[in-house]
């Protein structure tokens, strides 16, 4: 009676109102397509009131962000489903062993925004944002929560980049540059197309995996991406497809566009337990990418990052085996990859076996000394990374 008399009641008008907004507020998320809180995920998911309160303080701290598209793809019915665990997150997040830097990023940080450590390639954030938060991100650190690293003086970029002319490429990443507005797209394309002695500009991109309508619908984009591309400065596009099931029609048609646009695409798989750590599934992927044009350059060892190291990284031993059992059943084209992990000390690529050593080369070396280097080393049955 008290409740109803103070209008709050369950059945009272405010109650109502209270419950049609939220419901309101609901539905216009939901037709943004994004599932971003803890509401929308239950949706889907049945959660005790501990794990609530264990996802929902996760989510708090590293966002989720999931499309209406990439939600479509997981099978709901399948609770260790490959699709979802790589963007809903898991209560094991809680654990925090592992670095957030995991291949010295802060070191190689030479004015904010911009990272210099193999001398041919600028790597620039542009962006925090992307269009769906992967739970294995590697910049777990920053990924749609902190923008202290992102450009935010193009102009002093520019400038670096002008002053070092053995840099022949730049690399635009964050976040996904993808999420940044068209006209801010062409306006850092513009930018660095100036520069005489860049021979091309990579975009890495999971927007074609995880958003392929933002190409697909976007016209305007493609036609900023074809001009640069065919005019000013070749563009190369890097994506991350780790599962088959992301190679889906809507997903063909960007790649499609992008090379009707001249622009050349390449895919970076990360090795992820409980989603490719078999041979079959990763043969399947680097296949069907093959299939549609889409080349297979790198497959990467998980990164000892905080927070997900755990959850998804694979013992060298195991992963050496599935990436070798996974070569030979495929043709010339689709084994192209190197596999590879991104050490501080470089890019070692892990080569071979033999008994109880791995075998590793330094395919791009921070020290030019390294570079090129072949060393071998004994490693624990759970290593899963390389302490040097
Ligand atoms: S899209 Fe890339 S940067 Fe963004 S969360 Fe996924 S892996 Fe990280």
């Amino acid at each position: 009676m008290e409740y109803q008399r103070t209008g709050f009641g369950i059945n009272s008008p405010a109650c109502r109102i209270s419950k049609l907004k939220s419901r309101l507020k609901l539905s216009k998320q939901m037709n943004n397509n994004n599932i971003k809180t803890i509401e929308q995920l239950e949706q889907y998911i049945s959660f005790t009131s501990c794990e609530r309160r264990e996802i929902k303080k996760i989510i708090e701290s590293h966002p989720m962000l999931v499309n209406q598209y990439y939600m479509d793809l997981i099978n709901w019915n399948d609770p260790n489903d490959p699709i979802r665990k790589m963007v809903i997150p898991s209560k094991e997040e809680n654990k925090s062993e592992g670095s957030f830097d995991t291949s010295g990023e802060y070191e190689n940080t030479k004015l904010r925004g911009l990272q210099h450590k193999y001398s041919q390639t600028a790597l620039i954030l542009t962006t925090n944002k992307c269009a769906a938060y992967c739970r294995h991100c590697f910049r777990k650190r920053l990924a749609g929560i902190v923008a202290d690293e992102i450009v935010t003086d193009w102009d002093l970029v520019v400038k670096y980049i002008c002053e070092h002319k053995e840099i022949t490429n730049v690399l635009l990443t964050g976040g996904d540059p993808l999420t940044l507005s068209n006209d801010k797209i062409a306006a850092i394309l513009q930018k660095l197309s100036g520069i005489q002695h860049l021979k091309f500009i990579r975009i890495g991109t999971r927007s074609l995996v995880v958003d392929p309508d933002r190409i697909v619908k976007d016209d305007d984009l493609v036609n900023i991406l074809r001009e640069y591309s065919c005019e000013k400065k070749r563009l190369y596009v890097t994506t991350q497809f780790n599962h088959p099931r992301e190679i889906t029609p809507r997903s063909i048609e960007a790649i499609n566009k992008l090379h009707d646009a001249h622009i050349t695409v390449n895919n970076q798989t990360v090795l992820l337990k409980g989603v490719n750590d078999n041979s079959a599934v990763m043969a399947e992927l680097q296949g069907e990418l093959t299939k549609i044009g889409l080349m297979p350059y790198y497959v990467f060892q998980c990164r000892p990052v905080k927070k997900l190291k755990h959850i998804f990284q694979v013992p060298l031993y195991r992963a050496f085996d599935i990436i070798e059992e996974t070569r030979s059943m495929l043709d010339g084209l689709s084994k192209r990859f190197r596999f590879v992990m991104s050490h501080e000390t470089g890019k070692i690529e892990i080569l071979g076996r033999s008994d109880d050593h791995l075998y590793f080369k330094y395919h791009q070396a921070k020290d030019k000394l390294l570079a090129g280097k072949i060393f071998h080393k004994k490693l624990g049955k759970n290593d899963c990374w390389l302490d040097l």
